[in-house]
């Protein structure tokens, strides 16, 4: 399986090269492209990355707003994030949670996610080859998390924010972005062995990155996990 980061910058308006562009990524297995997310900074740049399919996480405008022009291929999404798009898309397909579903050769089962109550995420567990990952760009908390996280070998995870979490309570939910450390945790605790961090927020963006990596690694280490943060141009080979 191959993932290649496209885009690992999240809903700030300040870009720099690594980060330049809304997170997006490709999973390559056999010959097959998958995209997940397309953000508004993709508009009008899909045609040209052939994407067999595009799945989409949730409604934000940084995740799913560039394909206001249309797609070149099906894309999917849970019904919530359709009634939330503003626009129409000729072969829309619908992700329904907890039930995989097989495409370009790729599974990809949705997890519901805490993160928005107008926009409500998922978060995606995707197999092949024998290997799966989970990416999960924005969140509070994964509702069923061991179900989630259980033999994955890598975690994609939040990167809005490193300690301080960007939470805020709505009615009876819980809005925002959990910090990278909690979900360093989380990792820990299912027995999942990398995580890497897109969706940078300003707090990244802004830090002088050797240093901020440098505390990832160690905050992660603590928890058994080896951790990194995604830049845009990014690819990883990962073999079963
Ligand atoms: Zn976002
Ligand atoms: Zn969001």
């Amino acid at each position: 399986m191959k993932l290649s980061f496209l885009g690992t910058r999240g809903y700030t308006e300040i870009t720099t090269r690594r980060h330049r562009r809304h997170s997006a990524m490709i999973v390559g297995y056999d010959g097959h492209r998958v995209m997940v997310d397309c953000g508004e900074d993709w508009m009008g740049r899909v045609q040209a990355l052939h994407p067999h399919a595009i799945v989409l996480t949730h409604a934000h405008p940084d995740h799913a707003w560039g394909l206001q022009a249309g797609a070149p291929c099906p894309v999917f999404a849970t019904r919530e994030s359709w009634a939330h798009l503003p626009y129409e898309i000729a072969d829309r397909r619908i992700v329904v949670p907890r039930r995989p579903v097989r495409i370009a050769g790729i599974t990809f089962e949705a997890f519901p996610v805490e993160h928005s109550t107008r926009a409500p995420a998922v978060g995606y567990r995707v197999t092949a080859g024998g290997l799966a990952i989970f990416y999960v760009p924005d969140l509070v908390y994964i509702y069923e998390r061991h179900a989630a996280l259980s033999g994955v070998r890598l975690y994609v995870g939040d990167g809005a924010t490193v300690t301080r979490p960007l939470v805020r309570r709505r009615g009876r939910t819980l809005i925002g972005h959990t910090p990278m450390r909690t979900q360093l945790g989380w990792c820990q605790k299912e027995g999942v062995p990398g995580a890497i961090f897109t969706h940078c927020g300003t707090e990244v963006i802004t830090a002088d990155e050797r240093r901020l990596g440098a505390r990832l690694r160690a905050m992660a280490q603590e928890r058994g996990v080896a951790a990194a943060i995604a830049h845009d141009g990014l690819s990883l080979t990962l073999r079963a």
